[in-house]
């Protein structure tokens, strides 16, 4: 059946393909649905155990296309998965299965060259008969085959953070999504800080920071991550026995067959695993097996699976020697001890066995009272329904809360292998989930609490069915939330009875000194560290323990002057200024050149030369007299009265005015008719005669000192200084009798000035330079 809609959401813009599904459920197959822009396999909630009892046909979602290719060209598509490991998205070419994917996958790239010619591509989403867990479903985006595409660039995110000894997986895409050569190569910037593996996993060395570079192999794109390494995490070292291994079936793998030894590990490579040795009295490897173990104090206690209780050495076994005290004892008909915790807030050693009830057990024997019997199983979901329901973990934390991994069957647990976080009272074997896990349990897992860092490990069997892998988790106690540590062992490692000694912390002690914060880096108290846990103290005893946020002193931050700020002129470029730390010395932020300028080269008839250059440039900045038109100023052009109370008026700030002036010779609408009415308003124009202004007339230099004047005083209400001595200037006869006062007070201000010869010239007109000078000096002085 040919789905146009999945050949819309399934192809990328320029692609041709055209897809096709089979009819609805026919022989147990199922269309997929074009959905959201992607495809969604439609089998989901299918139960596929009732399409064929059988189980020779299991309910799937198929659909196909068939394409021509050229030589060299490729074939990318992505894919999401969200399903139960047992069932699984295949990817056929030809009807061979080129991949699959199962399990909680999310959105990735699947690429790979095709070979020129006619393929059938085909997807398939298959369910096996169990039940469902999580979406049960497969997605399916953007299948591109053609040539291939030149990659563009690269984006790594911007930051990331992780403590010393710690890993911390990087995440980056190549673009475009199609293009053909997805390789990229990783450099640390500083490895004393962070090192950097081929796949983008950064592992933290110490506090500091370090950028990751990322580098595409085609065209050479690069793009960067800041990784910052906060306070270091040794690695924690995890005692265990290993118990079931089922490898071998895999030719050329680690052979993990059956290793009933004792091993070490750390959580930050718990793969480098380290055998310590096998059980004493085993004649083979496959005796002796342990069921669990749990240290308290120097010694470790634990079930064989043939009945034994055992007292085991802490110090040899350490030491690498097995010193083992067997103290054989007939196991219960319902007895089988799956997993043991002390408490240590009470000094009770707990067990739970295969039927899922609890039992305080004496150390000395190794005898469970019956009397202590708690029945956690009867608060289990399903297990009225006789579905089967088992407890993969148990680990009480140093002040008693004890918690519980359970591992569901059937849908009343939502699903075959839902593993479950719980608390547990171990009053009364009640049990409160937390939350569900994303991985899947089974059997032969162990649960510890770290009781240096108070952190919950879970190693957790993935499936006996599909790849066999057996994964170290530490589980958040609050949240169910897993954090991957990596791969104790794959094909089937089972570990059982884990722990994590308390340190003693007493070797290997780092005394750190004090070292002072700077502007930019923190800085950290003295503090002493113990290597072996990674625990703080303030003290060489060790006594009083802090956390490594504790030590941290702030970054001090910058603290900031303004250097080299300075005016543009003229003639020079100005500077806003550096913004420079007065105690590191460091710019922190470069300051902008301010480029040269001067006014007055707007105007043709202004000469920079001449004496008026400053006094154009000031007015003309300052807005207080603009050009007779674009390109002129008229320096020595006369002033009209109209435009000097104009100027005025402007340098007043052109405050509003109530009325209109009086004189008969202001008409409404002209340039200066605001001006002149608030100079009346003001005291400051009084006009030639009582009825007339003669706005247009050339003002004299008297009349403009008198302007200036009344200004001053009449406006600006300021005490006017004492008058200049007018009888020096020749022609001071000349001086009209009403500009006396204000003429000698402008001599005095400096605003009027003699001419060579001795001369005032009160009646001659003043220029627009001249203007310009006496505008500069009232704006500056008053
Ligand atoms: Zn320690
Ligand atoms: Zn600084
Ligand atoms: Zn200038």
């Amino acid at each position: 059946m040919h789905a146009p809609e999945l050949d819309k959401v399934l192809n990328v813009t320029d692609g041709t393909l055209e897809f096709y599904t089979p009819a609805e459920a026919e022989d147990g197959y199922y269309p997929w649905a074009a959905e959201e822009g992607y495809a969604k396999s439609t089998n989901q909630g299918v139960d596929s155990s009732y399409v064929d009892a059988t189980y020779t046909i299991p309910s799937a979602s198929v659909v196909n296309t068939t394409v021509e290719t050229k030589a060299g060209e490729i074939l990318y598509f992505r894919y999401r998965v969200s399903s139960e490991s047992t069932d699984r998205l295949y990817f056929y070419i030809d009807d061979q299965q080129v991949n699959r994917w199962s399990g909680d996958v999310d959105w990735a790239v699947y690429f790979c060259q095709l070979e020129a010619g006619t393929h059938v591509l085909q997807w398939e989403y298959t369910k096996d008969s169990g039940a469902a867990r999580l979406e049960d479903t497969a997605y399916l985006d953007d299948v591109y085959v053609g040539a291939p595409k030149a990659v563009t660039g690269v984006e790594i995110q911007e930051t990331a953070s992780v403590a010393g000894y710690r890993r911390v997986q990087l995440t980056w895409d190549v673009l475009p999504d199609v293009a053909s050569n997805r390789e990229v190569t990783f450099t640390s910037s500083d490895e004393s800080v962070a090192t950097v593996d081929e796949n983008g996993l950064v592992t933290g060395v110490t506090q500091g920071e370090a950028v990751i570079t990322v580098t595409t192999k085609d065209g050479g794109f690069t793009d960067t991550c800041l990784v910052s390494v906060t306070g270091d995490q040794p690695p924690v070292k995890i005692y265990g026995f290993v118990h079931c291994l089922s490898a071998g079936r895999q030719d050329g793998l680690p052979a993990w067959w059956l290793k009933t030894h004792w091993y070490t590990f750390f959580d930050t490579n718990p793969g480098g695993a380290e055998e310590i040795g096998m059980m004493p009295d085993a004649t083979s490897d496959e005796a002796v097996s342990v069921l669990c173990a749990e240290l308290v104090d120097d010694t470790v206690y634990g079930y064989t699976m043939d009945g034994r209780f055992f007292a085991m050495d802490f110090d040899s076994l350490q030491r690498g020697e097995l010193s083992v005290e067997y103290k054989n004892i007939t196991r219960y008909d319902d007895f089988y001890p799956t997993e043991m915790s002390y408490d240590h807030s009470t000094g009770t050693m707990y067990v739970i066995n295969y039927l899922c009830d609890l039992y305080e057990v004496n150390l000395e024997t190794g005898e469970v009272d019956p009397d202590s019997r708690r029945e956690i199983y009867g608060y289990l979901p399903g297990a009225n329904d006789g579905l089967m329901t088992c407890i993969v973990g148990f680990a009480i934390d140093m002040i008693g809360n004890a918690y519980v991994m359970i591992a569901g069957f059937g849908a009343a647990w939502g699903g075959n292998g839902c593993s479950r976080l719980a608390s547990l009272d171990l009053e009364t074997g009640e049990y409160t989930v937390i939350g569900q896990t994303t991985a899947q349990a089974y059997q032969e897992q162990s649960m510890c609490f770290d009781p240096n860092t108070g952190k919950l490990y879970w190693a957790q069997w993935q499936t006996p069915y599909s790849p066999e892998v057996m994964n170290l988790f530490i589980v958040d106690t609050e949240t169910a939330v897993l954090e991957d540590c990596g791969k104790i062992g794959e094909y089937g490692a089972g570990v059982r009875g884990m722990f994590i000694p308390l340190c003693e912390h007493d070797s290997n002690v780092k005394a750190v000194e004090e070292r002072a914060a700077t502007c930019t880096e923190e800085g950290h108290t003295a503090y002493w560290q113990c290597q072996t846990c990674g625990k703080y103290f303030t003290d060489e005893k060790l006594t009083i323990e802090i956390s490594w946020e504790d030590t941290v002193i702030p970054a001090l931050g910058h603290k900031t002057e303004l250097r080299n700020a300075k005016e543009a002129t003229c003639t020079e470029d100005g500077y806003t200024g550096d913004e420079v730390c007065t105690v590191c010395g460091e710019t922190v932020k470069e300051g902008q050149v301010i480029p040269a300028n001067c006014p007055s080269k707007a105007f043709a008839d202004l000469n920079t030369d001449r004496w008026y250059h400053e006094y154009t440039d000031y007015v003309i900045a300052k807005g207080l007299m603009n050009g007779m038109d674009e390109t002129h100023f008229a320096p020595e052009g006369s002033l009209t009265r109209g435009m000097l109370v104009t100027t005025l008026y402007r340098l007043a700030g052109e405050p509003e005015v109530a009325e209109p002036a009086t004189f008969s010779d202001v008409k409404a609408g002209r340039y200066y008719t605001e001006a002149v009415a608030w100079a009346e308003e003001n005291g400051i124009a009084k006009g030639i005669t009582d009825t007339t202004f003669c706005p247009d007339k050339a003002v004299t230099r008297e009349q403009a000192a008198t302007f200036l004047y009344r200004y001053v005083t009449e406006y600006l209400e300021q005490e006017p200084a004492t008058g200049a001595d007018l009888s020096i200037y020749t022609d001071r006869e000349a001086i009209s009798k009403f500009a006396r006062t204000a003429v000698a007070w402008a001599t005095a201000e400096g605003l009027l000035q003699g001419f060579p010869g001795g001369s005032l010239q009160p009646r001659g007109t003043l220029t627009r330079a001249q203007m310009a000078k006496l505008l500069t000096i009232l704006d500056q002085k008053f």
